[in-house]
């Protein structure tokens, strides 16, 4: 197979003897020029805005790099909002899409001019007490299009997803937030998560397309812009094909013309919330195999476990695995490529035909630049693995420590254990 992994086994261990494994390692130059290419994608719309999902890999050096493409960020909670502050990004280029939302939280967004995208119709007037009295002048709505779309496997089947508000209760949600004072409105749905065929993103655009029609016709209320949710997959296996954004763009831009232009709705923005296309495939988790154990089955054992990436552990995801120097090796060896979590479940790859690994090889985990790292835990009290971003001259810079024990002690009163009894 091809690897994009941009280090050779000298200088991936030149990089260790410094930082040692387990860590994350980010491609700055890889997320820049991937980032100009989605841009480039959806020129043909009259303005267009990427908010990448902060949750997605939260770190303000890749936020401030994302900000530098023109990227603004999607966050799902007041930490996420701070962290796209941190990085620069302010007002309406942050998109707050959470539920469940403490009222604490819609304040931090409403006072720094993040647009707030609401879950359901009771939070208009949650929102508004939150507020005391107060509405944003720009209010977005969530819409679940329940058993008019299909889900998939990460997602879900929206019927069955807790979020949104059915397409009924957006023509009253609208109505009731223009009495409460919003002049401008904008429109979004997530109905996917690594979705493949392209042709469900034309799908989704043109189910918003049809309601932003319907509400100009019904309420007189005309949609500043849709947001098309995040969801776009990425070809983790070998034989999976990227989705193709220009034709995502020209398929979208032809149902624009048969449905926006005609209601007279022109200019209508396109937003997207993706994270895992913009730096997935930039992002790898590099481990050091430090046990090979021959039982029923051959395994691997890396200094790095599920606590780090849970993605394979927890949904069976597949995770491209290399080793270093050996990329062009013959697969004559079956291995599970395993963690250190007790939990059987902590297999990073199953199964899997691999070069022979001897101990102390590097091995990589590819397409772990989103979801990744961040989505680590501490069970088994397991430090999460740092953060590593390659600058585009080819210098290293931490952009985030390893955890350590003191970490991880930090929320527990060591003093009041003395003295407890
Ligand atoms: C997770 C999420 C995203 C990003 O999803 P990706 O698959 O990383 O593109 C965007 N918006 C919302 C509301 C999400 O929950």
């Amino acid at each position: 197979m091809s690897s994009n992994f941009p280090l050779s086994k000298d200088e991936l261990s030149s990089l260790i003897k410094k930082f040692p494994t387990p860590f994350y390692l980010y491609d700055e130059k890889g997320i820049r020029d991937n980032m100009k290419y989605f841009t480039d994608c959806f020129k043909n719309f009259h303005a267009f805005c990427e908010h990448f999902a902060v949750k997605a890999l939260p770190n303000p050096y890749i936020l401030k790099i994302l900000a530098d493409e023109g990227c603004g960020t999607d966050c799902s909670s007041l930490p996420e909002l701070i962290l796209s502050d941190m990085a620069g990004i302010k007002g309406e280029k942050v998109m707050f899409t959470s539920n469940e939302t403490p009222a604490e939280e819609f304040v931090y967004a409403y006072e720094h001019g993040n647009i707030i995208n609401l879950d359901d119709y009771t939070h208009i007037d949650f929102l508004k007490n939150a507020l005391g009295g107060k509405f944003p002048e720009l209010i977005c709505f969530r819409y679940n299009p329940g058993p008019l779309k299909g889900g998939n496997a990460i997602i879900g089947v929206p019927e069955e997803a807790k979020y949104g508000l059915t397409r009924e209760q957006l023509f009253d949600a609208y109505k009731k937030a223009r009495d409460y004072g919003a002049k401008r409105f904008a429109l979004h749905t997530m109905v996917a998560s690594n979705e493949l065929n392209p042709d469900y993103f034309v799908d989704t655009a043109k189910m918003l397309f049809e309601i932003c029609v319907e509400l100009k016709q019904k309420l007189d209320i005309r949609i500043e812009f849709v947001d098309l949710g995040g969801g776009i997959g990425i070809p983790y296996k070998p034989d999976q094909k990227k989705v193709d954004l220009e034709y995502v763009s020209n398929s979208i831009r032809k149902v624009y013309d048969e449905l926006i232009v005609p209601a007279g709705l022109d200019p209508l923005d396109i937003h997207w919330e993706c994270g895992r296309p913009i730096t997935g495939p930039y992002g790898w988790l590099v481990s050091t195999a430090i046990h090979e154990k021959h039982i029923y089955r051959e395994y691997i054992g890396l200094d790095s476990c599920m606590a780090d990436l849970m993605r394979p552990g927890m949904y069976g995801a597949y995770h491209e695995v290399t080793v270093s120097g050996k990329e062009n090796a013959p697969k004559d060896h079956v291995y599970d490529v395993v963690g250190s979590l007790c939990e059987n479940c902590d297999k990073f790859a199953v199964q899997r035909p691999l070069p022979k690994i001897d101990i102390g090889d590097y091995v990589i985990i590819h397409d772990a630049g989103a979801h990744g790292r961040a989505m680590g835990f501490n069970y088994n009290a397991k430090l999460r693995a740092g953060e590593i971003l390659m600058r585009p001259d080819g210098s290293f810079r931490q952009i985030r420590r390893r955890e350590t024990i003191d970490d991880l002690f930090a929320t527990l009163d060591l003093n009041g254990v003395k003295d407890f009894n």
